[in-house]
């Protein structure tokens, strides 16, 4: 019989408030665990009911970021996979809406033989089956959970009990960190340890105790305060870390190991490291965003600025990142500006004014808000010769623009926006039609990594070759990266669209007629180019993202 694994998990949870950082916490638990030689996977779970994220608006939930699998998730996933430079699988996400759905089916298909089934004990199972299912699919030596909201949210309590029951089981491999925050309240001046004190005790009222405390604050905890959380809390001194606001979130994993927590969680779950801490590769990295001298100025031209519960940053988050990994490879600190395109379509803003920038993107986006100003704005970088970076909806508009201006296909557009249109240049997919009538949304896009092969001689492939991607043995480079999209360049006019000078230099392998990346020959225009996929879900600090890389690069040559 196979051994049984000895699976050894870290549960983190959130005290006091929400949005203090805890999946930055999660994801540097992971990071400086992986730093010890140990495979780490994170998981989150999600208390809402959606079964996926996929069908969320950015403004009130921030960025849906897309795995391998082509699963739909919470931005956090992006921040994770950052963090440990590898890619997460599906079994690493969970909602309540996907734990409810599969038990529910379960019981449609007599699964349960007979029983009534009920949250306690079949749904927490699930969950508990779940996390067990992760830790195994990855083969990791240790599962960092992050349940999502904060310990006395009605919706979260199940998770929590999933937690309790699994540490009741085997005490040794399972242990609690509380991420909490620490208010110093203007008045007082002040740090206070009361509303601390009072999420433990609601978190002991579950049957949990934590055994860490990441004491998240404006400013570094004191010795006074520390010993009196432990005496409240009934945790020891030295597994109450300090974690105070930071410049850049890179920093975080590092703080951490200055008070040596990755030593604190071994010794608590009783496993022992594979070597000393090597952080050497992030540090590296990390002091980058710190030093960079010259500025990159990156003009952003979007929709999603009408900020809800939400920052307008967290609407994009990993096109950010992006731009920061490249940008600090090649030295530079990037100056990031949100260019409404609502303005320029509504004459608010000139679309000359787009020139104090060294490089435009216009990235992913559905619907038709600002959509002529996203147009201008890209003829404008094309007339202009400002290097520019299409990501998804922003190659589909980059195609329509050049259909329109120099193809010559008056009204050119996407059938997104105008169904009718003489020259449908940007189409939906066939497969997708028929879900679209059957209003069948939900995680049906084409969605997740698919291959795409380059053409020789083109900027993408020299981009992708220079960072390390090569040819196989019939001379053809295949890449990979991730989608999320209904619509695709319409096979249609692709000819029409090559003869009058537009380059597609990335088609998919399976189906020649379906084009993933656009380009202008750099005889003509520095660097323009669109991309059908997400190449910034595959952008991590120690590996960015060659075309990322390469528009930074041509960023840095315009300002010179
Ligand atoms: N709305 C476009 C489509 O569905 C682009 C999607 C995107 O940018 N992610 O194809």
């Amino acid at each position: 019989m196979a051994k049984k694994r000895n699976r050894k998990f870290i549960f983190v949870i959130g005290g006091v408030m929400s949005a203090v950082g805890k999946g930055i916490a999660a994801a540097s638990i992971g990071k400086i665990l992986s730093a010890r030689g140990l495979s780490v996977n994170l998981v989150k779970i999600d208390p809402y009911l959606n079964v996926d994220a996929g069908t969320m608006n950015p403004i009130e939930h921030g960025e849906v970021f897309v795995l391998d699998s082509g699963l739909e998730t919470d931005q956090d996933m992006g921040n994770y996979e950052r963090f440990l430079n590898r890619d997460l699988g599906p079994a690493d996400y969970m909602t309540s809406g996907m734990v409810y759905a599969s038990v529910i089916a379960r019981e449609r298909n007599l699964g349960y033989g007979g029983k009534c089934v009920e949250t306690i004990p079949h749904v927490r199972d699930e969950v508990v089956n779940r996390l067990e299912r992760a830790a195994d699919t990855s083969g990791s030596d240790v599962s960092v959970v992050e349940v999502g909201g904060t310990v006395g949210d009605f919706q979260n309590q199940m998770f929590i009990e999933a937690a309790r029951v699994m540490h009741l089981k085997d005490q040794g491999s399972v242990i609690f960190v509380m991420v909490s925050y620490l208010p110093v309240p203007g008045t007082v001046g002040e740090m206070k340890t009361k509303p601390t004190q009072n999420a433990v005790r609601l978190l002991n009222s579950y049957g949990v105790q934590p055994d860490i405390i990441l004491a998240r604050s404006t400013h570094a905890l004191d010795k006074k305060r520390k010993e009196k959380l432990a005496i409240w809390c009934n945790v020891s001194p030295e597994n109450i870390i300090s974690a105070p606001d930071v410049e850049s979130i890179y920093d975080v994993p590092l703080n951490f190991e200055r008070d040596k927590l990755s030593d604190i969680l071994l010794k608590l779950l009783k496993k022992r490291p594979r070597g000393e801490s090597d952080l050497t590769e992030w540090k590296h990295f990390a002091d980058h965003a710190h030093n960079g001298k010259r500025e990159v100025k990156i003009g952003i031209v979007g929709k999603y600025f009408d900020t809800g519960d939400f920052v307008l940053s967290d609407a994009y988050l990993s096109v950010i990142e992006a731009i920061k990994f490249s940008s600090y490879e090649l030295g530079v600190r990037p100056k990031i500006d949100w260019i409404n395109a609502k303005d320029i379509q509504e004459g608010k803003l000139n679309v000359t004014s787009l020139s104090q920038y060294d490089g435009i993107i216009v990235p992913g986006g559905f619907g038709e808000t600002g959509i002529e100003g996203k147009i201008s704005a890209i003829k404008w970088a094309r007339e202009s010769r400002t290097p520019y970076l299409g990501l998804c909806y922003g190659m589909q508009l980059m195609t329509v623009e050049y259909a329109r201006n120099v193809a010559g296909l008056e009204g050119a557009n996407t059938t997104e926006i105008n169904p009718k249109t003489k020259h449908p240049v940007i189409d939906i997919l066939p497969e997708q039609k028929e879900l679209m009538a059957k209003k069948n949304y939900g995680g049906t896009m084409r969605l997740g990594a698919y291959p795409c092969d380059l053409v020789e001689g083109t900027i993408a492939r020299e981009a992708y070759v220079s960072a390390g991607a090569s040819a196989k043995a019939d001379g053809i480079v295949t890449i990979s990266d991730r989608h999320r999209h209904r619509y695709e360049v319409n096979p249609d006019y692709i000819e029409r669209l090559e003869t009058a000078g537009l380059v597609f230099s990335g088609r998919s392998p399976k189906d020649e007629r379906l084009m993933e990346i656009a380009e202008l020959p750099r005889s003509v225009h520095p660097f323009m180019l669109g991309t059908q996929f997400h190449p910034e879900l595959r952008a991590r600090p120690l590996s960015p993202h060659p075309l990322f890389t390469a528009f930074i690069k041509a960023a840095i040559g315009r300002k010179q």
